[in-house]
C-alpha cells in the first residue's frame, strides 16, 4: 500500500508525522507523494483541507484520515498519543471508508474563457469585492430572488459546522447528498426582499447566482481565495465525486459535534 503524509508544518506536527512515516516503513508501506492509497494529515481540519486540494484528482483511489495537534477537528479526529495504533490499523488494512458528499462550483465568464471548475468539501462563498454584493438567485432555473448584502455562503453536509455555522445555518448529517445556502447580512427591508432563512437543496437542483452589480468577485473555495473578473454565472450543484474517509472506529457524526461544540470532557 501506499500512503503519503501531509503536516500542518509545526514543530508537534512534523515530529508526528517522521515518526509516523518511520513506523510505516517498518511495516513495508511505500511513501508515495503523487499517488498515495491514503493520505494521513497532522494537523487540523485546515490541514485535511490542503490535503484534499492537493488530491483533488485521485478522490476516488485515496481515503483520508487526520491525527489533530489542535483541538478536536471535524475531519481530524484522532489525537497524537494514539499515532501508533493508527498506524498498526493502517498498517494493517483493518478499517472502512465512508464517503461524504461534495460540492461543484462552476463560474462561467463573460468573455470566452472556459469554465472555471472547483470541488468544495467544506463551501464556497461569494462576496463582492468592494461594493454591496447584488446577485440574482435562481433554483432549478426559476427565478428565486434578488439578494443584497455581504455575501453568500453554499456548504456541503460535512462544511455545515465550519463557516454555515457562523451564519446561523443547520448543520447537516454528511449522510445526506445536499448542499446548504446562507445569508450573509442581508438587507431586508420594505424594497429589498430575500427569504432570509437558510436553504437545504437535494441532489440534482442546482443555485446558480447571476451577477446585477459586478463583473468582478471574490470567491472562496475552502481556504482558496480567488478575484474572478468577467463573471456571467456561478453554479452550485451536488457534486457527482465524493471524498473517502479511512474509518478505524466509530465516531459518530453527532458525538463530533456534541464534543467540538457542547462539551469534550465526556469523552
Ligand atoms: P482558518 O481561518 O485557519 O480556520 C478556520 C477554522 O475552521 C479552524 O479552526 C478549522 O479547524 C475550522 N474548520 C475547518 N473545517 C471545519 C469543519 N468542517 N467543521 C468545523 N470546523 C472546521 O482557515 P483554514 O484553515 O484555511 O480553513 C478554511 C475554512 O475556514 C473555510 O472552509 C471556512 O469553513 C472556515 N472559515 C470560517 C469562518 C467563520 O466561521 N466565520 C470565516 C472564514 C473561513 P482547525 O483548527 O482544526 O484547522
Amino acid at each position: 500500500m501506499r500512503y503519503s503524509i501531509q503536516s500542518r508544518g509545526d514543530d508537534l506536527s512534523n515530529d508526528l508525522a517522521a515518526r509516523a512515516k518511520q513506523y510505516l516503513n517498518d511495516f513495508g508501506l511505500v511513501y508515495d507523494e503523487k499517488e498515495p492509497d491514503i493520505v494521513l494529515t497532522i494537523g487540523g481540519d485546515g490541514t485535511l483541507l490542503h490535503a484534499f486540494h492537493r488530491y483533488r484528482d485521485r478522490l476516488a483511489d485515496t481515503a483520508f484520515v487526520g491525527v489533530h495537534t489542535g483541538h478536536l477537528g471535524f475531519y481530524a479526529d484522532w489525537q497524537p498519543p494514539e499515532i501508533e495504533k493508527l498506524v498498526i490499523s493502517i498498517a494493517k488494512h483493518d478499517y472502512d471508508v465512508i464517503e461524504y458528499p461534495l460540492l461543484e462550483v462552476a463560474i462561467q465568464y463573460r468573455n470566452d474563457m472556459n469554465d472555471a471548475v472547483y470541488l468544495a468539501m467544506n463551501e464556497s462563498t461569494v462576496k463582492s469585492p468592494d461594493v454591496t454584493l447584488v446577485m440574482d438567485v435562481e433554483l432549478n432555473g426559476m427565478p428565486f430572488e434578488r439578494f443584497r448584502g455581504d455575501g453568500l455562503c453554499v456548504s456541503t453536509p460535512s462544511g455545515s459546522t465550519a463557516y454555515n455555522k457562523s451564519l446561523g445555518g443547520a448543520i447537516i448529517h454528511p449522510a445526506l447528498p445536499a448542499m446548504q445556502l446562507t445569508e450573509m447580512a442581508s438587507i431586508n427591508n420594505r424594497v429589498f426582499r430575500t427569504v432570509g432563512s437558510p436553504l437545504v437543496l437535494p441532489a440534482h437542483h442546482t443555485c446558480v447566482l447571476k451577477p446585477v452589480k459586478g463583473p468582478d468577485f471574490m470567491v472562496t473555495v475552502d481556504h482558496l481565495h480567488l478575484l474572478h473578473k468577467d463573471v456571467k454565472t456561478i453554479s452550485y450543484r451536488v457534486a457527482d465525486e465524493r471524498v473517502r474517509f479511512a474509518r478505524f472506529r466509530p465516531f459518530p457524526f453527532w458525538k463530533r459535534v456534541h464534543d467540538s461544540f457542547i462539551d469534550s470532557d465526556v469523552r
